[in-house]
């Protein structure tokens, strides 16, 4: 059967009120009915702009998430600079980042991680879980040891995997314009899905890859059918960029 391709655009701390315009041209792209049905288009923007966004561009061509929720598991209190799942779900997101190499790096530990992947299901938030590994472990041929510790220290076994993403975004790839060949990441992805068959018991895991991905690299990241879309970072910030990524995917 085919399968959805999910192109989620993470904006990190990018953007302003006037950053609508790049979605709204999205949003007419994606009406033109010549393009695949078999996508799934979900803009992350920082948390300020996701009501005025998701109020002004509120169609079924296009969804959104939220970069980051709060862990602690109340809808409000006294919890200054908090943003609760709740919040987040009313402010018009579907989804959540969590467990991004660039959150690990500031205040992510798997504890906390595991914590927010619950309170975002509990929620009702998709999770968009970030796993990979830093080029010292690469080098040290250690990434699939630190891939299965990181999905191991953050996903319960009792998951519906209905609700996760789990996004391969290799550290040494974000943001550095080095993308892994084909190959290696084959590799990854085999051994993700054998592991997660066998542990976790999901046949069809939602895997998407992440990391300097480009309307260029598209092409050949496309033919690995055991990838099932991209986390975008720099290249989501701008429609162009974006568009041509979703076009070249399909082409
Ligand atoms: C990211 O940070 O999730 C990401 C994939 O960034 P970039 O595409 O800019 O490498």
């Amino acid at each position: 059967m085919a399968k959805t391709i999910y192109f989620i655009g993470n904006w990190k701390m990018n953007g302003n009120y006037d950053s609508i315009k790049e979605i709204e041209t999205v949003n007419n792209f994606l009406k033109k009915k010549s393009i695949s049905k078999l996508k799934k288009i979900i803009f992350c923007p920082p948390s300020n702009l996701l009501m005025s966004f998701s109020k002004k561009i509120n169609t079924k061509l296009l969804d959104y998430g939220a970069q980051d929720i709060s862990k602690i598991n109340l809808n409000n209190g006294p919890y200054t600079g908090q943003l609760s799942a709740k919040m987040i779900k009313e402010s018009g997101a579907n989804y959540v980042i969590v467990g991004h190499s660039e959150k690990r790096l500031l205040d992510e530990d798997c504890k906390t991680i595991k914590k927010k992947i619950s309170i975002a299901i509990e929620n009702k938030l998709k999770v968009i879980f970030c796993i990979g590994e830093n080029l010292f472990q690469k080098k040290k041929n250690l990434s699939f040891k630190i891939l299965k510790k990181q999905i191991l220290n953050s996903i319960d076994k009792k998951i519906n995997f209905d609700n996760l993403i789990i996004a391969y975004e290799p550290i040494w790839s974000i943001g550095t314009g080095i993308v892994p060949s084909n190959n290696y990441l084959d590799q990854i992805y085999t051994k993700l899905k054998k592991f997660l068959r066998e542990k976790y018991k999901v046949n069809s895991p939602i895997l998407i890859y992440g990391g300097s991905v480009t309307p260029d690299n598209v092409v050949t990241l496309g033919e690995n059918s055991l990838i099932s879309g991209f986390l975008i970072g720099g290249a989501s910030l701008k429609s162009k960029s974006f568009i041509e990524i979703i076009k070249n995917y399909f082409r």
